[in-house]
C-alpha cells in the first residue's frame, strides 16, 4: 500500500483533517472536519484529497480507483459503524452524498450526487425503515435522474436539448393533469423510476448500475471530471483560480430534509451578504432535499421571524397569509431553530468571519452540511470588516486584509439618482438580491448577453431562474433579473460574488423565452427594450433611469485611513483638471503623479492657439501662438496647485504627436481654414506633412521639445510662474516637472537645461526663488536599461508603463483589441498587459530601472503613472519593486491604497 494519505475521515466529533487543510481537503472538506472538531453535528463521511484529482487527470480513472480503493473501503466501513447501516445492505442500506469541494468555493459549478446507494431492494428497505413509501420512491427517482445526468452524461449539452428525465416527468404530469412534482402519487414515482431506467438503457446501451460500489466509483470520478466542465473553467478564469488546484470529493452519510413535515433543508448567512447588516438570515424549505433551496425552483421561506416579516412586507404579503403559508423556521420548528441559531453564532466567532451555512433537519434533528466564509457584495465586505473590527472580533490588519481591493470598485459605482427615480415607472418588485443600480437592454439568453456585451451594448439578463450555465451571460450583464428564486438562489449568490446588481424572485414576470418577451400585467417588454434594476430595493423600472456618483460612508473613510496607515507606498492620482484633483484628494490621493498638459489644450479657445502654433511656418510664428497659450496654462496650473495645497504635483511636458491637435477629415480642415483665415490647401498641406506612419514612435514626447525648444520654454515658464503666484498667496506648492519619452540621458539633459534656464529667468524677473524638481518618465526600454546614466540628470523617475508595455511587447496600445481576445482564449498571454503589468517582461525593466537609478542616487524617488497604477496585482508588484508611489485615475485611488496596504501586510 502506498504511504500517501488520500482519504481523510470525519464524524462523531472527530476528524483526521482540520480547517487549516483547505489546499488538500478543499474548503468544504476542511470545514466539515473542523466542525466535527468543535462539536457540531455533521453527518459522518470522508474527503478524498485534491491531489487525487490531479492524479485522475494524470493517470486516468482505473489507476486512481485502484490507488484509493483500500482507503475508501475502510472509510465507508467507518460510516457504517457510526450510522449502524451498511452500504449495499438489503435491510439497512447506507445512502451517501458525493459532492465536490475545491480550495476556493465555486458555488454550483461542479457536480453533486445525492441518495447514492439506492436500488430496487434498497428503496424498499428505506420505505420500510422510514415508514414513508412516497419519500423512498421520490428519493430513488431523484437519484436515477441525478446519476443519469451527471455520471452517465445524459444532461443536456445545449439550450436546445431537453433533459430526457424532465421530458418524462412533464409527460406524466400532463397525463395525470397535475402541475407540480409533489402532486404525483407514489405509484407515479415508481413508474417514473422504471421509465427513467429505460431511458438510461436506451441512451447509454447499458443498465442503470444497481451495485452501490459501482455507483460510488462512478460518482467520485464524475466529480473529478466536473472540475474540467465548461462552466467550472469559466468560473476559474473569472476568479483567477488555477486549474492545478483540483477539487476534493466529499462522501457523507445522507440525511434527509424531505422525510415529511418535520424535515427541512436550508441555507443561512450569519450576517446579511448583500448589505453586511449584523443579522442572522437565510431561507429554508420544508420537506425538501439538498439543492432545492439554491436551485431557485421553489421560492423558499425565511429562517428568522424578523426576516420573514421583512420579506412579507417587501412582497406585499399580509401577516396572516405569511403565518399560514410562509412561516419562518423560528415559528415552524422552534427547537431546531434555536440550535441552528446557537451554532451560527459559535461558527462565526470560531472562524471570525461571516459564514454561509447549509443545514438539513431530518425528522426534527439538525445536521450541518457545510460552513464557509460567505460570498458578499463590496458594501457587505466593508461593513462586515469594520463592524467586526469594532466588535473586537478581528484586529486592524485583518480588517484591511478582509477587504479585497478590486471589490471596493463596486462602492464607487453610481447609484440611481433620487430625482430620476421619482419619475421612473416601477414595473414590478422582486427581492433585493444584490445591491447597486443597473440599466440595460433586456436579453434572455446567456450567449446573447455575452455577444451583445462584446458589441458594446449594456444588457440586463432576464431569466425565469439562472443556472450555472448562465455564468458567462451574468458576467456580461449590467444586472440580472429572475422571476423565481430567493435571496440564496443561484442568481443571488453568484451575482453578489460578482458584485453585480440582481433582483430575484420577481414573481409577476411572465417570461416567454420563445417569443422573447416579458409580460407584467398589461405591459409587454420585448428583447432589446431598456429596463433598470435597483438591486438594493428590488424595484424594476421601465426604460433607462439616470444614475449619480456613489456616496461614501464612514466605514469607507475608516478603511481608507487604515489602508494609508499600513501601506508603505504612497498613492497619487493622474489628474489634469482641478475637478479631477478634488475628487482624487477626497479619495485620499497624496499628490498628482501625472498631469497630462496636452489635455489642457483641447478646450475651445486653447485648441485655436495650439493649432496656430502647429501651423506656424517658423519659430517666430510659433512663439506668437505660444505666447497666447502661456496665460491659459499658467491659470490651469495655479488652480491645480491650489487644490493640492502643498502635495506634490507632477506636471508633464507636451507628449502626443502634433497631428492629434488638427482635424484629419476635409470637413474639419475646411472649418479650421475658415476659422484661422487661411486657405484650405495650406491646412491640408500642413496636416499631410504631420502625417506619420508610426506616430507612437514618431515626433512626440521630448522630441517635440528638443526640436521646438520654445514649447518647453513656454510650459516651463507657465509652471514656475503659476507655482510662484500660488506660493505668494500663502499656499505651499511642490512642483515636479516631468519630461516624457526620454530614451537617452542627453535628451533629458537638453530639456533640463531649457527648464533651468527659464526658471532662472523667472527668478531674476521676480527677484525671488523657489524649489522645483526635474525628472523624467521611464517609458522607453532603453531608458530603463540606461537608468544609471539618466539618473545623473533626473531628480525622479516615473514609470510610464503604458508606453513601456507597448514598446517592450511590441503591442500597439491602439490595435491590441484585434488579437487580444484570441490570445487570451488560446492562453498565449494570461491577461491584457495594458491592464495588469506583465511582471516577467515589463516588470523586469521597472526593477532594472529602479535598481540602476538608485545605484547612482540612492534616494531617487520612483513612481508609476501608467494605467497599472490602479490595478491591484500591479500595485503589489510595485510595492515589492521598491517604488515610492503609484499614481492612478482618481476613482481607483482607494483601490490602490488598499492594494498597497495588502502588499505591505503580506
Ligand atoms: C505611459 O506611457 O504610461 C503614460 C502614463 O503616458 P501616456 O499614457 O500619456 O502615454
Ligand atoms: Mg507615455
Amino acid at each position: 500500500m502506498s504511504t500517501v494519505k488520500r482519504v481523510y475521515t470525519f464524524g462523531n466529533k472527530q476528524a483526521e483533517g482540520n480547517g487549516k487543510m483547505r489546499e488538500l481537503l478543499g474548503g468544504k472538506g476542511a470545514n466539515l472536519a473542523e466542525m466535527n472538531l468543535v462539536g457540531i453535528p455533521v453527518p459522518p463521511g470522508f474527503t478524498i484529497t485534491t491531489e487525487v484529482c490531479t492524479e485522475y487527470y494524470e493517470k486516468g480513472r482505473d489507476a486512481v480507483v485502484e490507488m484509493i480503493r483500500p482507503e475508501v473501503e475502510k472509510a465507508i466501513k467507518g460510516i457504517e459503524k457510526q450510522t449502524g447501516m451498511t452500504f449495499g445492505s438489503d435491510t439497512m442500506p447506507l445512502l451517501v452524498s458525493v459532492r465536490s469541494g475545491a480550495r476556493a468555493s465555486m458555488p454550483g459549478m461542479m457536480d453533486t450526487i445525492l441518495n447514492l446507494g439506492l436500488n430496487d431492494t434498497a428503496v424498499k428497505a428505506l420505505a420500510k425503515r422510514t415508514g414513508n413509501d412516497r419519500f423512498a420512491w421520490d428519493s430513488y427517482r431523484r437519484f436515477v435522474q441525478m446519476y443519469g445526468d451527471v455520471v452517465l452524461g445524459m444532461k443536456p449539452q445545449s439550450k436546445e436539448d431537453e433533459d430526457p428525465f424532465e421530458v418524462i416527468i412533464d409527460e406524466m404530469k400532463k397525463e395525470r393533469g397535475v402541475r407540480l412534482d409533489t402532486e404525483l402519487s407514489t405509484d407515479d414515482l415508481r413508474e417514473l423510476v422504471v421509465k427513467f431506467k429505460a431511458a438510461v438503457k436506451e441512451r447509454t446501451g447499458a443498465d442503470f448500475p444497481t451495485n452501490p460500489w459501482e455507483q460510488l466509483w462512478g460518482a467520485i470520478m464524475a466529480v473529478f471530471q466536473s472540475w474540467m466542465n465548461e462552466r467550472a473553467i469559466l468560473y476559474r478564469k473569472l476568479n483567477n483560480i488555477p486549474a492545478e488546484w483540483g477539487t476534493a470529493v466529499n462522501v457523507q452519510a445522507m440525511v434527509f430534509g424531505n422525510m415529511g413535515d418535520r424535515s427541512a433543508t436550508g441555507v443561512a448567512f450569519t450576517r446579511d451578504a448583500a448589505t453586511g447588516e449584523n443579522i442572522f438570515n437565510g431561507e429554508y424549505l420544508i420537506n425538501a432535499q439538498g439543492e432545492d433551496v439554491v436551485a431557485g425552483i421553489r421560492t423558499p421561506q425565511q429562517i428568522t421571524l424578523e426576516g420573514s416579516r421583512r420579506w412579507a412586507a417587501a412582497q406585499g404579503v399580509s401577516e396572516e397569509e405569511r403565518k399560514a403559508k410562509y412561516p419562518s423556521l423560528e415559528e415552524a420548528m422552534p427547537a431546531a431553530y434555536k440550535e441552528l441559531f446557537d451554532i451560527q453564532e459559535h461558527l462565526e466567532r470560531y472562524f471570525t468571519d461571516m459564514q454561509d451555512l447549509e443545514f438539513t433537519i431530518q425528522d426534527g434533528k439538525l445536521w450541518m452540511l457545510q460552513t464557509r466564509n460567505g460570498k458578499r457584495t463590496g458594501a457587505a465586505m466593508l461593513k462586515i470588516a469594520m463592524d467586526m473590527l469594532a466588535e473586537g472580533l478581528i484586529d486592524e490588519k485583518t480588517a484591511v486584509l478582509r477587504c479585497e481591493p478590486a471589490k471596493l470598485d463596486e462602492l464607487l459605482h453610481p447609484v440611481f439618482d433620487a430625482t430620476a427615480m421619482k419619475n421612473a415607472k416601477v414595473l414590478t418588485k422582486g427581492l433585493p438580491a444584490s445591491p447597486g443600480a443597473a440599466t440595460g437592454e433586456v436579453v434572455f439568453f446567456a450567449e446573447d448577453a455575452a455577444k451583445w456585451n462584446r458589441d458594446g451594448r449594456k444588457v440586463i439578463l432576464v431569466r425565469i431562474e439562472t443556472s450555472p450555465e448562465d455564468l458567462s451571460g451574468m458576467n456580461a450583464a449590467e444586472g440580472i433579473l429572475t422571476a423565481r428564486g430567493g435571496m440564496t438562489s443561484h442568481a443571488a449568490v453568484v451575482a453578489r460574488g460578482m458584485g453585480k446588481c440582481c433582483v430575484s424572485g420577481a414573481g409577476e414576470l411572465i417570461i416567454d423565452y420563445k417569443a422573447r418577451t416579458i409580460r407584467i400585467g398589461d405591459t409587454l417588454i420585448r428583447e432589446g427594450d431598456w429596463i433598470s434594476l435597483n438591486g438594493s430595493t428590488g424595484e424594476v423600472y421601465l426604460g433607462q433611469v439616470a444614475t449619480k456618483a456613489a456616496e461614501l460612508n464612514d466605514d469607507f473613510t475608516k478603511l481608507l485611513g487604515l489602508a494609508k496607515k499600513y501601506s508603505v507606498m504612497r498613492v497619487r492620482a493622474n489628474a489634469d483638471t482641478p475637478g479631477d484633483a478634488r475628487t482624487a484628494f477626497s479619495f485620499g490621493a497624496e499628490g498628482i503623479g501625472l498631469c497630462r498638459t496636452e489635455h489642457m489644450f483641447f478646450e475651445n479657445t486653447r485648441i485655436k492657439a495650439m493649432r496656430e502654433m502647429i501651423l506656424a511656418d517658423d519659430e517666430a510664428g510659433r512663439r506668437v501662438a505660444l505666447a497666447k497659450l502661456l496665460p491659459m496654462q499658467r491659470g490651469d496650473f495655479e488652480a491645480l496647485f491650489e487644490v493640492m495645497n502643498g502635495y506634490p504635483v507632477t506636471v508633464r511636458l507636451l507628449d502626443p504627436p502634433l497631428h492629434e491637435f488638427v482635424p484629419q477629415d476635409e470637413k474639419g480642415q475646411r472649418e479650421m481654414a475658415a476659422e484661422m483665415n487661411v486657405s484650405y490647401d495650406k491646412i491640408k498641406a500642413r496636416v499631410d506633412a504631420l502625417h506619420e506612419v508610426n506616430p507612437m514612435l514618431g515626433h512626440r514626447g521630448c522630441r517635440l521639445g528638443n526640436t521646438y525648444p520654445e514649447i518647453t520654454e513656454m510650459q516651463a515658464r507657465a509652471i514656475i510662474e503659476a507655482a510662484m503666484n500660488v506660493e505668494k498667496r500663502g499656499i505651499p506648492v511642490k512642483v515636479e516637472i516631468m519630461v516624457p519619452l526620454v530614451g537617452n540621458h542627453k535628451e533629458l539633459r537638453y530639456q533640463r537645461d531649457i527648464i533651468e534656464h527659464v526658471a532662472e529667468e523667472v527668478f531674476a524677473e521676480r527677484n525671488d526663488k523657489m524649489e522645483y524638481m526635474v525628472g523624467t518618465m521611464i517609458e522607453i526600454p532603453r531608458a530603463a536599461v540606461t537608468a544609471d546614466q539618466i539618473a545623473e540628470v533626473a531628480d525622479f523617475f516615473s514609470f510610464g508603463t503604458n508606453d513601456l508595455t507597448q514598446m517592450t511587447l511590441g503591442f500597439s496600445r491602439d490595435d491590441i483589441g484585434k488579437f487580444l481576445p484570441v490570445y487570451l482564449d488560446k492562453g498565449l498571454i494570461k491577461a491584457d498587459p495594458f491592464q495588469t503589468l506583465d511582471q516577467n517582461g515589463v516588470g523586469q525593466l521597472v526593477k532594472t530601472g529602479v535598481f540602476k537609478g538608485r545605484d547612482v542616487k540612492p534616494q531617487l524617488k520612483c513612481g508609476i503613472c501608467g494605467e497599472h497604477g490602479g490595478d491591484p496585482a500591479s500595485v503589489e508588484f510595485c510595492h515589492f519593486a521598491g517604488l515610492n508611489y503609484v499614481s492612478c485615475s482618481p476613482f481607483r485611488v482607494p483601490i490602490a491604497w488598499l492594494a498597497a496596504a495588502h502588499a505591505a501586510l503580506k
